[in-house]
């Protein structure tokens, strides 16, 4: 069962990020006003039989918060913890995050407020059929491309795909992304983003000096970007001295033997008895001594708490907004370098515009293509973003947004406002 614990907005911590690199861009107040409000919000009931036979109703939501540079684009997410705040927020993150690696779409999120680990497959199906009826006039290849995130899978876009295409009469496939491979899914999907956030930290570690082996990594999270980063990481010769899922976190100084960990979180659904390391908090496992931190979970883990305790001197934010803005000031004070989500996390989204694309075209890449196109997304525009930091003087966080927001004003000045 998973608990959810909301404080401040999460949008309005998104927003904070926004106005420093808007401020260092001279953004006039009229664009400032626009890219700060979302296009549309949609909040709608979800009707469904439980396997009792009892009537339940949960809230659904999406939001398209951006289309200046193609369709919305962005997960769905199914937790206790889902709101309009939440998914506002996760939508405007997904807008600064497509234009960061340039690809093609704007941005957009939705979510169910559930508790995924306490629904059987058919009520999960239930619910995502429901889901994507209602959201048949506003989503499509052209106008919004849903994706996974937290508490989705890959068998919940098969349903959102078929219930779509069999309202539209037609085959679908490019309509959601992160499919299985059956239905046109893109090989090397599911690794994606844990590829993409170990390729830039490994890339910074250069710059930094630091040589991958015996480098400590700590990974809180161990769903689909947290174990891929912790297996790749180990991979690479970094000893993963922490992790840590829902229940709780593990710390083996020694190193903890990831594949082990994957085979006992996929048979137990989760890390819960896992005997490969001494237990601990998720509290402390943020504060553990490391050289790189992953964060790969939930929102506002990095707090004023925990950040004058951090030991890390590097973190590549594998979650979505991990960070607290104050939190992100203590860190840079401190001279930790922080990769930010919209950059570090951003290999998910780029390989399912890969997906998009094979799906319109009908011919599928070899995973060898496909892992080698995003890393040329990844290392240009982290070297892009590097660029600006130095150039600018700025954290590498200022200089993504700088980059994206950059990119999205010129293709909503070129299209010019239709008033
Ligand atoms: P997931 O559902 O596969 O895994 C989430 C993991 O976090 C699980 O191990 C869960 O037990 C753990 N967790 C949940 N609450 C926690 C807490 N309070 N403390 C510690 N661990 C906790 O989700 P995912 O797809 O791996 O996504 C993780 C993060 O990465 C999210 O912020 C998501 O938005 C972001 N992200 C995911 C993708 C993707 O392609 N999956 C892409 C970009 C960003």
């Amino acid at each position: 069962m998973i608990t959810a614990v909301r404080e401040v907005s999460v949008f309005g911590d998104a927003i904070a990020y926004f106005n420093e690199a808007a401020a260092l861009l001279d953004l006039e107040p009229g664009m400032r006003r626009l890219l700060t409000r979302p296009s549309r919000q949609i909040i709608f009931s979800i009707p469904f039989q439980r396997d009792s036979g009892e009537l339940e109703v949960f809230t659904g939501y999406r939001v398209q918060y951006n289309f200046a540079r193609g369709p919305a684009k962005g997960g769905i997410r199914y937790h206790p913890g889902v709101t309009l705040d939440e998914v506002t927020a996760l939508a405007f993150w997904m807008t600064w995050k497509c234009a960061v690696v340039d690809l093609p779409f704007g941005g957009g999120k939705g979510g169910v407020t559930c508790d995924p680990t306490t629904l059987s497959m058919g009520e999960l199906e239930r619910i995502t059929r429901r889901y994507a009826a209602e959201l048949v006039e506003v989503v499509g290849p052209d106008k919004d491309v849903p994706a996974p995130d937290v508490g989705t899978t890959p068998q919940i876009m098969a349903w959102f795909m078929d219930t779509y295409s069999m309202h539209m009469r037609q085959h679908v496939p490019s309509v959601v992304t992160g499919k299985p491979l059956a239905i046109g899914g893109s090989r090397g999907r599911v690794e994606a983003t844990g590829r993409g956030v170990s390729l830039v930290t490994l890339a910074q570690m250069e710059r930094m000096g630091m040589s991958p082996r015996g480098t400590r990594v700590v990974v809180q999270g161990f769903g689909n970007v947290g174990s891929i980063v912790g297996s790749m990481f180990a991979e690479r010769g970094c000893s993963i001295v922490g992790i840590s899922d829902v229940t709780g976190g593990y710390y083996n100084s020694k190193g903890i033997d990831i594949g082990a960990a994957i085979a006992y979180a996929q048979e137990h659904h989760s890390l819960d008895g896992y005997r490969g390391g001494d237990r601990i908090t998720n509290d402390a496992l943020l504060e553990l001594p490391c050289d790189v931190l992953v964060p790969a979970a939930l929102e506002k883990q990095l707090t004023v708490r925990n950040a004058p305790r951090v030991q890390a001197k590097l973190i590549a934010e594998g979650a979505n907004g991990p960070t607290t803005p104050e939190a992100d000031h203590i860190l840079n004070q401190r001279g930790i370098v922080v990769i930010p989500d919209i950059l570090a996390n951003a290999g998910g989204v780029t390989v399912s515009y890969f997906e998009w694309v094979q799906d319109r075209a009908g011919y599928f890449w070899r995973e060898s293509e496909v892992n080698e196109r995003l890393a040329d997304v990844m290392h240009e525009n982290f070297a892009r973003v590097g660029d600006i930091a130095t150039m600018r003087n700025v954290p590498l966080r200022t200089a993504a947004y700088m980059l994206a927001i950059d990119r999205v004003v010129q293709s909503m000045n070129t299209r010019g406002v239709y008033a």
